[in-house]
């Protein structure tokens, strides 16, 4: 067996051996602590990516290496045919802060959205005539399985992978008439980003929510929030519901959830309690280090009100773009919580965020002119300020 060393060894062999399937730059991940990040040169970043909204505490927080020590060292795996400790635990801490009364644990967003797909059809067949279809919206993103890359609304990704899977209507967001023309007999459910985030950080409006959940309530039809994103605390609140006032009757969760564990969850209502043993499973579902980690992140998140944190921090760093939105010509700002995004003059996304990794900076650009920032929970305004520090020469350099 041959331990690779050394950036250039680790590089060339990760050229060889991994399959492609995104472009990386040529630096590897060694370290992290906080808010920043280390590669095998030792070069610190200071990290607006969060993990992809996934590192809610920050890298490697105490919490949840003592989670994760204690528990392994108790039991790491028993089946998925036992309850454990800490899934019942988590379950309780879920079901208390949020509306719902039941819960399904995996692991990816992608799986917590297979499930409340499954879920919705499930309903569907007993209760709604065999009622299958969903609605989705445009731009919108749900995931990679097959199922839920059909719900997802990426227009890149409407011809790959023929044949789709079937059932998927996508509507314009906040267009109340789109989604009475698409709902049919046939709609078992319409499924929804609160706020849409890899399409750019586009919100739903608060009056359109609410006519969604009462034609939902009207037609007997179930309204899924997909807060794989916006869940958790990144928008300033625990859930995005939260904001609107509005109850959905399922909600999936998973990035910020686990604080880098890999975790996933699906929410329900009791009346949505309709599984029949077999329908769904997953070897790793409730897993005990999961859970047990999962139970950390969300309770510290609770007991330090990170949401508030995400609140205020969030209003800062809009409140700073307000400040240079002429002088760089930024089209837009949006956002809510730490979950925010910006409008570029001209599809200038890579090249600055390419600059900006250069310069120790990690930030996104999920659509070719719309920069995304959804730093760690924990962020404070010194960060803050040093990100817009790097943030503002490379914009110079670039648009200046
Ligand atoms: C990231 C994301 C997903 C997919 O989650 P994975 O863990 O990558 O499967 C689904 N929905 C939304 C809103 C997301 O942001």
């Amino acid at each position: 067996m041959e331990y690779i060393d050394g950036t250039e060894a680790l590089l060339e062999e990760a050229k060889k051996s991994i399959l492609y399937v995104t472009e990386r730059p040529a630096i590897v991940m060694e370290k992290g602590k906080g808010m920043y990040l280390w590669d095998t040169d030792g070069k610190k970043y200071l990290d607006f990516i969060g993990g992809w909204a996934v590192t809610s505490l920050g890298h490697c927080p105490d919490v949840m290496i003592k989670a994760l020590q204690e528990q392994a060292s108790e039991l790491i795996n028993a089946s998925p045919a036992f309850y454990n400790k800490p899934m019942i635990q988590f379950a309780k801490l879920l079901m208390d802060y949020s509306c719902f009364d039941r819960v399904f644990f995996s692991n990816s967003g992608s799986e917590a959205n297979e499930s409340a797909i499954k879920l919705a059809r499930k309903y569907g067949e007993k209760y709604l005539n065999g009622a299958y279809e969903i609605i989705t919206f445009v731009n919108s993103f749900h995931g990679r399985t097959l199922a839920a890359m059909s719900a997802s609304g990426k227009s890149y990704w409407s011809k790959l992978f023929e044949p789709k899977v079937k059932g998927f209507k996508h509507v314009p967001i906040n267009d109340m008439d789109a989604i009475i023309d698409a709902i049919t007999p046939d709609t078992c459910a319409i499924m929804m980003e609160p706020i849409q985030g890899e399409g750019g950080v586009y919100a739903l409006d608060q009056s359109y929510i609410e006519a969604i959940r009462k034609l939902c309530d009207e037609k007997g039809i179930l309204l899924i929030f997909d807060e794989v994103q916006t869940g958790i605390g990144r928008t300033g609140k625990l859930f995005a519901y939260e904001h609107y006032q509005v109850e959905p009757d399922i909600m999936t969760l998973a990035k910020g959830i686990g604080g880098g564990f890999p975790l996933s969850a699906m929410l329900t209502k009791e009346k949505y309690n309709v599984f029949d043993a077999g329908d769904q499973g997953g070897t790793y579902s409730g897993q005990p280090l999961a859970m047990k980690v999962g139970y950390a992140v969300v309770s510290e998140i609770i007991e330090k009100d990170l949401c508030c944190n995400a609140q205020v921090q969030g209003e800062y760093i809009i409140s700073r773009l307000d400040t240079i939105k002429n002088k760089y010509g930024l089209k837009a700002i949006r956002g809510q919580g730490l979950l925010i995004g910006f409008d570029l003059p001209s599809e200038k996304g890579k090249e600055i965020v390419a600059k900006c990794m250069e310069k120790g900076l990690l930030i996104n650009s999920p659509q070719p002119a719309t920069i995304r920032l959804m730093p760690a929970l924990i962020v404070t305004k010194e960060e803050i300020d040093e990100m817009f520090g790097i943030l503002i020469d490379v914009m110079e350099a670039v648009m200046g």
